[in-house]
């Protein structure tokens, strides 16, 4: 599904990624683990195309990203930020509509019962029905994040990119969050690629696990793996995250 090939990436003389190799297989999630500054959200930034590597190549689907239209990479690959969606004063159910922008018109229509239909299926499914008319600046971080999970929903991508969706959530709203991102996954045999910055979250819902350090893999394999390794200890000084 996604294949990297020796991408290295750096911003003026400053190196952030160093000779990245790695396959990503469709249906699976992996997590992207590391300590601040390790690369993680610039390796996100070159997976959905906003920044492009100064050596080697990305392809997604056997082609090369680059060969991508923006409509047609909107189509196979969702972007989550880690800033999430900016306060604006957007109803809620309109800011969803929003992540249908690859298959609207050039007036940014889309008239079809089933985009209608999907429509309130997401807004059921995250238990925003109550909420649609609010404007997205008054909600909660829980409930924007989950309006946040609805855009990328509604974009009906093959790829989801997630940085660090559950940074600013309380641990119950890290937990609904996961939940509803690993029960879409599984109904629409999704492939999800989410920075982590929780190991035992990592652990609970990703099936592999990269590890970045200074801007190299370090190590990469099942949750179970990485967390028995010695490396673990080296890249985030601590004996072990898993309590
Ligand atoms: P992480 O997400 O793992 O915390 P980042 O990918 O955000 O790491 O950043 C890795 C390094 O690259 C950091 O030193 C950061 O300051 C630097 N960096 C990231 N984006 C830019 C940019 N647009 N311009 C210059 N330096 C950047
Ligand atoms: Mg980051």
């Amino acid at each position: 599904m996604i294949e990297v090939h020796h991408i290295d990436k750096s911003y003026g003389s400053l190196t952030v990624l160093k000779d990245i190799n790695w396959q990503v297989r469709r249906g699976q999630f992996w997590g992207v683990i590391g300590p601040n500054g390790s690369g993680k959200s610039t390796l996100i930034s070159l997976l959905s195309g906003v920044e492009k590597p100064n050596r080697g190549q990305i392809k997604l689907g056997g082609r090369r990203i680059s060969e991508y239209k923006r409509k047609e990479l909107s189509r196979k690959l969702a972007v989550l930020q880690q800033d999430g969606l900016p306060p604006v004063a957007y109803p809620v159910r309109e800011v969803i509509e929003m992540g249908r922008f690859p298959f609207q018109n050039w007036r940014g229509r889309e008239n079809s019962e089933a985009a209608r239909q999907l429509m309130d299926e997401i807004m059921a499914k995250l238990e925003l029905n109550e909420l649609a008319s609010r404007p997205l600046h008054v909600l909660s971080g829980g409930q924007r994040q989950r309006v946040a999970l609805g855009k990328v929903m509604a974009q009906q991508p093959e790829i989801v990119l997630l940085d660090e969706p559950t940074t600013y959530l309380d641990i119950r709203h890290q937990v609904q969050f996961m939940e509803l991102v690993a029960g879409w996954q599984r109904e629409a045999g999704l492939t999800v690629i989410s920075v982590m910055h929780d190991l035992n979250l990592a652990a609970l819902y990703c099936d592999q696990l990269l590890v970045l350090h200074q801007g190299r893999v370090v190590a990469e394999g099942t949750p179970e793996q990485i967390i028995n390794s010695e490396m673990i200890e080296s890249v985030f000084h601590v004996k072990s995250h898993i309590v």
